[in-house]
């Protein structure tokens, strides 16, 4: 499966895909909000992050409210690999942060990642980029908002896209 060109932006492509961008209408919010990144540069990516939309609509501590378009992008650091697809998904829980991550890195598993070195090609990578606008600091281990992303244009230019999603500014 592949996507289709939305509109070209200096950072990239702006794609649609089977479920990117979603919002499912009328959710009522009684868990924590928070604010995934996902990306992936190995494969087919796009089909991944719509099975991975699956897996997370299956999974009964997630309730998807809406995911982005997705961003397509050179790499960086290393580079000799594929190109990036970026997206948000914006998901409530019952999960605190410190939880969340650690079912996000479960997933991570499932869905193949092996973490070889830096900036490495990765089948999927999800990051809590914000969680019920809190500031957390749990050393390295866990940062929140995610460090830089106003910086990012992984994050920044997929955010474009739920700008008309009312959940976001109780997020970050
Ligand atoms: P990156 O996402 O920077 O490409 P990794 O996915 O390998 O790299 O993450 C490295 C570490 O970052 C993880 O082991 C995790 O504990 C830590 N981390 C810190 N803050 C966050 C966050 N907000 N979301 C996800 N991981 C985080
Ligand atoms: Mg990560």
């Amino acid at each position: 499966m592949s996507g289709y060109l939305y509109k070209k932006v200096p950072q990239g492509r702006v794609v649609k895909s089977r479920n990117f961008p979603y919002y499912k209408k009328n959710t009522k919010i009684s868990g924590n909000l928070a604010l995934i990144g996902i990306g992936g540069n190995i494969g087919d990516t796009l089909r991944r992050f719509n099975r991975l939309f699956y897996f997370l609509q299956r999974d009964s501590q997630i309730e998807i409210v809406a995911t982005s378009t997705i961003l397509e992008n050179p790499p960086f650091g290393f580079l000799e690999q594929p190109d990036f697809y970026n997206a948000l998904i914006l998901l409530q829980t019952p999960l605190s942060a410190v939880e969340l991550l650690a079912h996000m890195q479960h997933i991570e598993l499932h869905f193949g990642r092996k973490r070889s070195f830096k900036n490495a090609p990765r089948t999927l990578d999800l990051d809590i980029i914000a969680f019920n606008k809190q500031q957390i600091n749990k050393g390295t281990k866990l940062i929140v908002p995610h460090p830089h992303y106003k910086e990012r244009d992984s994050v920044t230019v997929p955010l474009e896209s739920l700008k008309g999603v009312k959940w976001l500014k109780r997020v970050l």
